[in-house]
């Protein structure tokens, strides 16, 4: 008998082999900008956890209330009895935030785009997805069933081309797109993909994960940077990043967020959110309404950091935002530069292929609002330590 297993063991083999066999680190303290790792205090650039929210008082106060008031779990999906009158304040508050007719709550970011992609379009249908769109952009669109017609990585030319070339023989199309890419920190040319996509009559949607709470007014995302409130049809979003929370929302027009309480299957199939989780979004968001300080600490935090990274001579790629990607092409230069700089003291993730492409190995610095400017420096040190003795800068 041969064992039906045994692929496990050759494929966790290939893995290791590659460098590809993910080491999972164990975090012992709270989300902040120093966390106790593996038994070790360092200063974290790991985190999506952008305004420094994921440990906030208040928020921690609301999540308390409405465990007392509500108690833990939903007992239902949404569609039968889970619906309760705190998702639906919170659907107003995110649809008042985002400036848009409505919006929908949901258990996560990864699956908003599990329910909205496939309702949306099906078999006689194409979708066209940006060259670096997310997993769960990608699992959402392959769950559709549609075809998928990959255009140039923040390419609206290119966008229009394949629109043009495929559109006549389907029945309706979807273009679809990170806002930010968080690989490298690039933002989507949303007016222009959205100009493109209107001209040919495609539905238009944006993943806003990396843009909440970072991008726009007072953090409130991409379609708010470029001013186009109305127009992008579907804004998903999600309260696991910068709004430090868990959870995902899909807002625009009205007539899309009722259609997707009626065919998005992970929403009518799977439990509500707790009510833990839906009262510390709704606080999060209070926090944003409140204050742009938050937002504003991040951007200056960013700022200096992506500059004193330059005067070292590091190569910080494209980004726009406070996702700083160092780059080192090799992946095993990448592991040693992560290793090497978590034994300074600051934890910093090394991304490879497949995460990104081959050759271009990196290692990715989550800024935020929680890190002082003492702590900046302190990164800093590290990555000019490391960095010339790994021969990276001069
Ligand atoms: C993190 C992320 C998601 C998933 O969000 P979760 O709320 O963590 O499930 C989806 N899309 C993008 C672009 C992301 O970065």
């Amino acid at each position: 008998m041969t064992d039906k297993l045994a692929f496990i063991n050759e494929d966790v083999a290939n893995l290791k082999e590659q460098g590809l066999f993910i080491n999972i680190r164990t975090m012992e303290s709270p989300v902040g900008a120093w966390m106790t790792v593996d038994g070790k205090r360092v200063l974290n650039f790991c985190t999506n956890n952008y305004l420094g929210l994921a440990n906030h008082p208040k928020i921690k106060e609301a999540a308390r209330r409405a465990i007392d008031q509500w108690g833990v779990g939903p007992g239902a999906v949404r569609t039968i009895a889970g619906t309760q009158t705190l998702h639906l304040e919170l659907e107003r508050r995110v649809a008042e935030f985002k400036g848009v007719e409505a919006s929908l709550f949901v258990q996560g970011g990864f699956v908003a785009n599990q329910i909205a992609i496939p309702a949306l379009v099906g078999q006689e249908d194409v979708i066209f997805s940006d060259r670096l769109n997310h997993a769960s952009i990608i699992d959402g669109c392959r769950l559709s069933r549609a075809k998928i017609v990959v255009y140039e990585h923040r390419d609206a030319e290119d966008a229009e081309r394949v629109i043009k070339e495929n559109i006549g023989q389907y029945r309706r199309g979807l273009l679809v797109t990170d806002g930010v890419f968080s690989m490298d920190g690039d933002v989507a040319p949303l007016d222009k993909l959205y100009e493109v996509a209107e001209r040919y009559g495609v539905i238009t949607m944006v993943d806003d994960a990396h843009g909440e709470g970072v991008l726009g007014r007072g953090g409130r995302g991409i379609v708010d940077h470029f001013g186009l409130h109305g127009k992008f049809d579907i804004e998903m979003g999600t309260f696991s990043k910068a709004f430090g929370v868990v959870g995902g929302s899909l807002s625009g027009k009205k007539l899309i967020i009722d259609y997707l309480r009626q065919r998005g299957r992970p929403f009518l199939f799977s439990s509500a959110t707790t009510p833990a989780d839906t009262a510390a979004c709704l606080a999060a968001i209070d926090l944003l309404e409140e204050s742009t300080e938050l937002v504003d600490r991040l951007w200056e935090n960013t700022r200096y950091f992506k500059a004193e990274m330059k005067k070292l001579g590091f190569d910080t790629g494209q980004t726009e935002t406070p996702i700083v990607p160092v780059m080192l092409g090799e992946a095993p230069l990448a592991r040693q530069f992560s290793a090497r700089l978590f034994e300074e003291g600051v934890f910093a993730m090394a991304l490879g292929f497949p995460t990104v492409p081959r050759g271009q190995a990196r290692i990715r610095v989550m800024n935020t609002a929680a890190h002082s400017r003492d702590d900046l420096d302190k990164g800093l040190a590290a990555f000019e330590k490391v960095g010339k003795e790994l021969g990276v800068i001069g």
